[in-house]
């Protein structure tokens, strides 16, 4: 029986990939990986490395998560080495936890390398930092897939109302129902706010605006986004590297 490495690919530019994680993708018999992982990295692997695509598209998955714990699954008893490959960091959204309590269950051995999640570093590549001594003294990675309108919502809206920044991954479809909530709760309709698309890559796109006409402003914009809200958002105005 093989290991797993539960593997985070960081956010997109290559050179965020860890030296841990660099280390056992060469080292792969099969490579197990997700729509976000940058495929460049995917060249690095070995001679005779097979690889099996198990993409979702914004959170929707084509295959359902528990066919995905069963493929990782078989695979660990067919080869030594299986690196499942996820963007981002495997446990910020990344059902990476679900993934080792199957394989827990069925006592395959596995390792768990994080990864630089997206939720800090497309902010950084943005000249956003997230927290900023004055500023913000914490923040917040919330999902943006569920809709704030949810009855039964687990999302603590009513916090909000801070200026600690919040980071909403996967919540495109919902930023008109999401800067809504945050107006509703009581965040001014100037209140910054971005959404960062493709962040840390060549085609990064950052757009600036607020609560109030940031929809407007960041229409058609591509996937993978995220949203930040906070008063950080300005200090791009200064940190701005990556993009001048
Ligand atoms: N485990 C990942 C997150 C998976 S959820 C991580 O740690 O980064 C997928 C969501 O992450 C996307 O919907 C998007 O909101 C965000 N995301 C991932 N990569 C991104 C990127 N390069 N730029 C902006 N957002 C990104």
């Amino acid at each position: 029986m093989g290991k797993v490495y539960l593997t985070g690919a960081g956010p997109g530019d290559i050179e965020l990939l860890t030296l841990k994680a660099l280390r056992v993708v060469k080292e792969a018999d099969v490579i197990i990986y997700d729509r976000l992982a940058n495929p460049e990295i995917l060249k690095m692997a070995k001679d005779g490395c097979s690889f099996v695509y198990v993409g979702k598209e914004d959170g929707k998955h084509i295959i359902p998560q528990d066919e995905i714990n069963e493929i990782i699954y078989q695979n660990a008893l067919k080869h030594n080495t299986v690196v499942r490959l996820k963007g981002g960091d495997p446990f910020v959204f990344g059902r990476g936890g679900e993934e080792g309590a199957y394989l827990y269950e069925r006592n395959i051995q596995f390792e768990i390398i994080p990864g630089i999640t997206s939720a800090i570093s497309a902010p950084a590549y943005a000249g956003i930092p997230v927290t900023h001594r004055g500023v913000a003294v914490s923040f917040r990675v919330v999902t943006g897939h569920e809709s704030p309108n949810k009855e039964t919502s687990q999302i603590p809206w009513e916090n909000f109302k801070t200026d600690d920044t919040i980071i909403f991954l996967m919540g495109l479809h919902n930023l008109d129902k999401i800067t809504k909530k945050l107006m509703e709760v009581g965040k001014p309709a100037n209140y910054p706010c971005a959404v960062i698309s493709k962040g840390t890559t060549k085609d990064q796109q950052v757009v600036i605006g607020t609560l109030e006409d940031i929809v407007q402003k960041a229409d058609g914009i591509p996937t993978p986004a995220l949203i930040v809200v906070g008063q950080v958002v300005k200090l791009r105005e200064q940190l701005n590297w990556f993009n001048s």
